[in-house]
């Protein structure tokens, strides 16, 4: 047995199912998650001293390699002052301002300690601001696992069980309206069926809990008229596309201007930390200047606030959005290559630093309805075939795939070169 493998077993003694995050625990592709022990650059090793390239990146927030010196280098100095005060810092205005600097529509920039906080509050605000409680998300969509929003989810909540959770009272969930991901017309007919009681839409601007699936032309500048024309706040969720798809994130690569962001993963570092933001009259409106509750104990933590800033300086170096847009596509048309010199039908999609492949005849694949129609089971194949030789993409065939700045030619030809030996098996 391997070490992995005795670690689960233990692990799943006192951890429900083993894991603290349930798409970890492998439930989409089959077989035991490893157990990860270190990682460095664009790699990591597990538990029996085995290195994989991985393009999971902790779920994104490791854009510039695992273990980067000045990231580590930042923490260790900041935890030399004290671990969290519970009382305002200059770290947070540094990286308050850093971000309003780089996302131009974040005037005014809260920090919370996730991702789910980061939507949760947003939302909070948006139905405060606007005095509507309905919402529009979009089926496929995940934005985190407060209640409102496990309501017809992606990610984990895709594939591990009801889209809507048990637990989540049908009260909770009765303003969530769900809309089709990439059809303008569903959520034209929400506003006509609701005109005055849509308080936002909150959307993935580039899908990446259904695999990746970019926006059509039109989609979300559509969502933005449609929003002005009823009164309702637009929320992008870049908590995974932040910094990612492009520095400025969806919203800069597309053009299209939202009223909130929300944001985690890269923001961090890898510490945890998510934040949301947006036009200065909406945020004045939570307390302490405004009337709608949010809070958090440790949000602006010190050590937090330091692995941020000094993530997001390094990345913003010029020519760094380029180059992992440059990395991403070789990989991703490499995968296409490999896959069509062995007749495996693929098809590929990728917007900066994030990819995902399908198998499926289909030559693009836009929608939710598309992904469902993929084969699960030649995913699951494909990704041990890949684990196997030493490459760690994400264990679902609904969660998009990541690079870093740390995945160089070695990397990308030794994961290609795996990806041809897999697809070649795949076709016998
Ligand atoms: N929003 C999006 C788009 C996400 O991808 C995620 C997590 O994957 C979240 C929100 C929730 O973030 P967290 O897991 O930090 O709570």
């Amino acid at each position: 047995m391997t070490k992995s493998a005795e670690l689960f077993q233990q692990a799943k003694r006192t951890i429900p199912g083993g894991v603290n995050s349930p798409v970890r625990a492998f439930a989409g592709v089959g077989g035991d998650p490893i157990f990860v022990e270190r990682a460095d650059g664009a790699y990591i090793y597990d538990a029996d001293g085995k290195a994989y390239i991985d393009f999971i990146g902790s779920w994104g927030p490791m854009i510039l390699g695992h273990n980067h010196p000045a990231i580590r280098d930042a923490v260790v100095s900041a935890a030399q002052n004290g671990l969290s005060f519970g009382a305002p810092t200059a770290r947070e205005i540094t990286l308050a301002e850093l971000v309003s600097e780089i996302v131009p529509s974040m005037e005014m920039v809260r920090m919370v300690n996730s991702g789910t906080e980061a939507t949760m509050s947003a939302i909070r605000l948006a139905r405060g601001f606007t005095g509507r409680d309905k919402f529009i998300k979009f089926e496929g969509n995940y934005h985190g696992h407060a209640d409102c929003l496990l309501v017809k989810a992606g990610s984990g909540a895709l594939t591990l069980g009801e889209p809507t959770s048990p637990g989540v009272p049908a009260d909770f969930a009765k303003h969530t309206l769900t809309c089709t991901f990439n059809d303008l017309t569903s959520v034209r007919e929400m506003f006509d069926a609701y005109p005055e009681d849509i308080s936002c839409i909150i959307v993935e601007p580039v899908a990446g809990n259904m695999n990746c699936i970019p926006p059509q032309p039109g989609f979300l500048e559509g969502l933005r008229e449609l929003c002005d024309q009823f009164g309702a706040l637009l929320i992008f969720d870049e908590v995974m596309t932040g910094f990612r798809v492009a520095l400025g994130g969806a919203q800069a690569h597309y053009g299209v201007k939202p009223d909130l962001t929300t944001l985690g993963k890269v923001i961090g570092g890898g510490m945890p930390v998510g934040a949301f933001g947006g036009r200065r009259e909406v945020m004045e409106y939570i307390a302490p200047t405004g009337p709608v509750y949010q809070a958090g104990t440790l949000s602006g933590n010190p050590i937090a606030m330091a692995a941020g800033t000094t993530a997001l300086s390094i990345l913003r170096a010029e020519g760094n959005e380029q180059h992992l847009a440059e990395i991403t596509k070789r990989l991703a048309l490499g995968f296409k290559e490999a896959a069509d010199r062995h007749g495996v039908p693929l098809a590929i999609n990728q917007v900066g630093g994030m990819f995902g492949f399908f198998f499926t005849d289909k030559e693009q694949v836009t929608s939710f309805a598309d992904v469902q129609q993929c084969s699960i089971d030649k995913f699951k194949r494909f990704f041990h075939l890949m684990l196997e030789r030493g490459v760690y993409l994400a264990p679902s065939a609904f969660e998009a795939s990541f690079t870093s700045l740390a995945h160089g030619d070695k990397e990308i030809e030794a994961t290609l070169a795996a990806a041809d030996q897999a697809f070649h098996i795949l076709s016998t």
